[in-house]
């Protein structure tokens, strides 16, 4: 049967919610997202995450990482601005972000730990993906804050988070994902073969765009930085994870596909919904 509490959002939906430039517009105004992502191993989900963001439309990329994700993201992104980090420095000396994306191949190490402390003691939102959800499950206290915490954790990450077995998650995606934003007070987004965006006392919103190519490495990272695009722009968590993933999903809708192609192909999808890109003098 049918869940009464569930919503499933419409192209039209989405095109309603997503930010549009205006004649008064500049790119503070858009939204500046700070993403801190990458390792010293893991560089790629730096450079795809920063790609995800940046496609998305966003106003301004604030990159923070160590040095060779740093130097990647260099090489590749002209657009963002780059702050590097010393082992062990947290995200103060960044400038001013409406939001951060916190996680994609951070690491779970000390160094990942004081970086992942000091974005979430900052007062913006904060979108927690990847090894950062890990360390989060860790010391849950990391996700008392004031300001919105958004995680994007696929079955395995929420296990952790809410002691669930990752089967158990599979076998109830629904209910689970309600668990979660309930008991840990934030907003859910529960990646799989179906995306659930879930809040308190708000209808899991049931992603109906996607496509089992998306299985493949980095798409998250991709989906962690569009959806961080759109919290700086002022989303809230719940409308800014929606929108991700149904722009994710079409973007990711014919394989075979990489990561990097699902964020080559999103600023066609969003032209798609928002006529407004097309803006009149
Ligand atoms: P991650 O788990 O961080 O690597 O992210 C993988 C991305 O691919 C998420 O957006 C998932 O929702 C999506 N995805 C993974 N497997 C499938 C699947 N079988 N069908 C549709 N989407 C999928
Ligand atoms: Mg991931």
């Amino acid at each position: 049967l049918p869940d009464p509490d569930t919503a499933a959002p419409t192209a039209a939906d989405v095109a309603a919610m997503l930010p549009r430039p205006g004649a008064s517009s500049d790119k503070y105004r858009r939204g500046v997202v700070g993403i801190a992502a990458g390792s010293e191993r893991y560089t790629g989900a730096a450079v795809l995450a920063v790609g995800g963001a940046l496609r998305a439309g966003v106003g301004m990329v604030r990159y923070a990482g160590v040095a060779e994700p740093v130097a990647q993201v260099r090489a590749r992104w002209p657009e963002a601005v780059i702050t590097t980090l010393a082992p062990g420095e947290g995200i103060e000396e960044v400038g001013r972000v409406q939001a951060w994306v916190l996680g994609p191949g951070l690491g779970t190490g000390d160094e990942a730990r004081a970086i992942a402390r000091s974005v979430l003691s900052s007062a913006v939102p904060v979108l927690v993906d990847a090894d950062a959800l890990t360390l989060v499950a860790q010391d849950r206290s990391l996700l008392r804050r004031a300001a919105p915490v958004l995680i994007t954790p696929h079955a395995g990450e929420l296990s952790r988070l809410i002691d669930v077995p990752r089967a158990r998650i599979e076998a109830r995606r629904l209910e689970n994902v309600r668990r979660a934003a309930a008991e840990l007070g934030v907003t859910v987004l529960l990646k799989g073969s179906t995306t659930l965006v879930a809040e308190d006392e708000r209808p899991v919103r049931i992603n109906p765009t996607g496509s089992p190519w998306l299985a493949t490495g980095g798409t998250g990272d991709v989906l962690a930085g569009l959806a961080g695009a759109l919290l700086a722009a002022g989303l809230s968590g719940y409308d800014a994870a929606s929108c991700a993933a149904y722009l994710h999903g079409i973007a990711g809708r014919e394989g075979p596909l990489t990561a990097t192609g699902v964020a080559e192909a999103l600023p066609e999808v969003v032209r798609s919904l928002v006529d407004g890109s097309r803006h009149t003098f």
